[in-house]
Parts: C-alpha cells; sequence; structure tokens
C-alpha cells in the first residue's frame, strides 16, 4: 500500500496524518506479522523519539477501527493484545491464518458457511449471526527451518 492510499485511508476514518500513525501503519503494512504495542514501542521508538507505548496503544487502536489492523488471538499469549495488517476488505467474510513460527498473517476464505450454521440452529435453537475463527499453522518459510 502506498503512503498515498494510507493518507486517504487515515483521513475518511478522520485521522489526521501524524507521522506517529504513519509510522506504525507503515511498519505493520510493511511486515505482514503480527506484533503487539511492546514490540511497535521498542522498534519505532529509536526514529520516533518521545514515543510513549500508551501512544502506541491508542494509535493500534484507531488503525484497527480505520480497518488497516486486526485483532490477533496468539494461543501462547491469548491474554496479551497483538494486531497484524489486514487489507481485505471487510466486507468480505473471511478469516486470518497466523504463523505461530513467524507471526506472518494471510487472509483465508471461509469454509464454515450455511451448512454448518443450519446444523447449529436445528441443534440447539439459535438462529446463526457470525462466529469468529483464527487459523493457526506453520508458513512454508517457517516449516522449511524445521526440516
Ligand atoms: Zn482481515
Ligand atoms: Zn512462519
Ligand atoms: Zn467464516
Amino acid at each position: 500500500m502506498t503512503d498515498e492510499r494510507l493518507a486517504v485511508i487515515l483521513r475518511s476514518n478522520r485521522l489526521k496524518k501524524t507521522t506517529r500513525r504513519m509510522a506504525v501503519a507503515r511498519m505493520m503494512l510493511d511486515s505482514g506479522r503480527t506484533a503487539t504495542p511492546a514490540q511497535v514501542w521498542s522498534a519505532l521508538r529509536p526514529k520516533l523519539g518521545r514515543l510513549g507505548l500508551p501512544s502506541v496503544y491508542r494509535i493500534l487502536e484507531e488503525l484497527t477501527e480505520a480497518g488497516l489492523l486486526t485483532r490477533i488471538v496468539r494461543p501462547e499469549a491469548e491474554s496479551e493484545l497483538c494486531y497484524a495488517a489486514c487489507t481485505a476488505d471487510r466486507k468480505h467474510h473471511h478469516h486470518h491464518l497466523v504463523c505461530t513460527g513467524c507471526g506472518r498473517v494471510e487472509v483465508v476464505d471461509c469454509s464454515f458457511r450455511r451448512l454448518e450454521e443450519s446444523r447449529i440452529r436445528r441443534r440447539t435453537g439459535f438462529k446463526v449471526t457470525g462466529h469468529t475463527i483464527q487459523v493457526q499453522g506453520i508458513c512454508p518459510a517457517c516449516g522449511d527451518k524445521g526440516n
């Protein structure tokens, strides 16, 4: 994603194009991997000077609200906030595939869908209105290292 496109997305979400917001978004988009607020903070502090950890928390939430980032749950640290860039269209229902080795995040299509929803409805009487699924695995690059 270009800086121009990034700026347009920020503007359409009523977020000013600040050096900090741009730097956090750029870092997340360029890496394509998961990062905790503390990791973002230590990576950007040398470049951005007096950047506080609370600001990083806030910016990561703002960028998530703007649809540039998504929250990722890591099975090994479920209570810790973690984010990754996701530029997939939010209107298009999808899931995130996360490498537990390197934190690389990819988008996958949903295979849950209507058959399972109607099964659940028959069994429980619930009308299913949505679901949240995150898939974990080992990416090809990390798999090769293990062999
Ligand atoms: Zn996504
Ligand atoms: Zn990996
Ligand atoms: Zn789904």
